[in-house]
């Protein structure tokens, strides 16, 4: 556990979040290694009859080659060995390029890894501050098989794009904007737990986090006050300071982004319940936990990724009413969904237009299951069973078995 402590300040250090939070990180990024070398005793293939009942077919599932791995700054850690498991385990070898602001805690797992025995020249790490120019002669080369990209949806395009000369597998994990829907028989303590995992983890930045609150009317003015009151009361500042829940933001330009967003929802005629401005001259790129209600559905925080602490709450009428709502955005990576009615969960469950949907619950997050979007949220699946076949090519065998 020293390792893994030592591990986790670096990466406080590196990007900001809180210790306690990188902890976290650190345990689940090597929950994908442990499911993963699992996984790789079960790549299985099979034999059948042919239909004319003269053949008989083998089916077989290969490596799929060197893989290009490119992974964002928020999850340093796990977005790491959540594509290198899986590529490992299915016996291909890898660059790995990670965002030019995290590179040390990808070089500390990347250091971990061959202390652990993998041998040489699977895990290729490379750091750079000019990302196009790096990539796109790896993406070219005739070697590279595969290009598994986790970051914002506008570069991912752009990566597609490229990947698409050379037929390239492609797995995108990209960006969200959450809906978070509270109906009226929602168990409010735990709409209210589950909003604050949903939205405050690493202080918003992440694809994951709740991007806007739609919550039914009779319960909307209740929830709005709760959250106000949890978000209020938590404690920001350095990420290595003992009890802190909140760090600062990873960059300047980020926490003017929010900035942005907010001051545009007030310019529309939002209420700011809690939070609502920070100061832009401060030191460190600290925003403080916000609660907006009266959000007009124009306003840019209901439409664009946040990934910042604030909580923009909007009221709806009817189910139809908060499918819509929830469905009306470009992206589809995951939604939540807080409700005891049982038929109301699985149709509403149904409806969402997303990869993945918490039910009574706001982490989804889970090495054995497979995360991953649809729409602008992109497409492939990491973690899970789907998460190996990312890696893995089909070869089948046709066999003439005489007779
Ligand atoms: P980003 O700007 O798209 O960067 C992601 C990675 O792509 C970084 O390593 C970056 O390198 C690299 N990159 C940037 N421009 C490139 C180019 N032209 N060619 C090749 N590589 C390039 O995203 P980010 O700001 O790091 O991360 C935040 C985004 O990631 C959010 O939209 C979030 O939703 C998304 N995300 C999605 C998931 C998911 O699983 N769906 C998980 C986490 C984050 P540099 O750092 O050198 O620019």
């Amino acid at each position: 556990m020293e390792r893994a402590d030592e591990l986790a300040l670096l990466m406080t250090l590196e990007m900001g979040k809180p210790v306690a939070e990188s902890r976290a990180e650190i345990v689940y990024g090597a929950e994908f290694l442990r499911w993963f070398s699992e996984e790789a005793v079960r790549i299985d293939g099979r034999y059948t009859v042919a239909p004319s009942g003269k053949g008989r077919l083998l089916v077989m599932r290969q490596p799929v080659g060197p893989c290009l791995l490119i992974t964002p700054w928020n999850f340093p850690m796990a977005m790491g060995t959540r594509k290198i498991g899986p590529a490992v385990a299915a016996g291909c070898t890898m660059v790995l390029k990670p965002a030019q602001l995290t590179p040390l805690s990808s070089l500390a797992l990347a250091s971990i890894l061959t202390e652990a025995g993998l041998p040489p020249g699977v895990l290729n790490v490379v750091t750079s501050s000019k990302a196009g120019p790096t990539i796109g002669p790896i993406i070219a080369d005739p070697r590279t098989r595969k290009l598994s990209f986790t970051g914002s949806t506008e570069v991912g395009k752009q990566l597609a794009a490229q990947a698409s000369d050379k037929l390239l597998r492609v797995s995108m994990e990209l960006g969200g904007n959450a809906p978070f829907i509270v109906f009226d028989d929602a168990d409010l303590d735990a709409a209210v737990e589950g909003a604050v995992i949903a939205k405050m983890r690493n202080t918003g930045e992440a694809c994951t986090a709740a991007n806007r609150f739609h919550v039914q009317e009779s319960v909307a003015e209740e929830f709005a006050a709760r959250m106000a009151d949890r978000l209020g009361a938590m404690k920001i500042g350095r990420g290595t300071d003992p009890g802190v829940e909140i760090g600062p933001l990873i960059s300047r330009s980020q926490r003017d982004q929010v900035s942005e967003l907010v001051d545009d929802a007030v310019g529309r005629g939002a209420n700011v319940m809690v939070g609502g401005h920070s100061d832009r001259e401060a030191a460190g790129y600290f925003y403080p936990p916000t609660v907006l209600t009266g959000v007009p559905q124009e306003a840019r925080v209901l439409r664009e990724e946040i990934f910042g602490p604030v909580a923009p709450i909007v009221p709806f009428g009817s189910d139809d009413e908060a499918i819509a709502a929830a469905n009306d955005t470009e992206y589809g990576l995951v939604a939540y969904l807080f409700t005891t009615n049982l038929g109301r969960a699985f149709r509403v469950s149904e409806a969402l237009e997303t990869g993945m949907v918490g039910l009574n619950q706001g982490l989804v997050s889970n090495p054995a299951a497979p995360f991953g979007g649809v729409k602008q949220s992109g497409y492939g699946r990491e973690g899970g069973r789907e998460g190996i076949s990312e890696y893995l090519n089909v070869k089948y065998l046709a066999m003439n078995v005489g007779g």
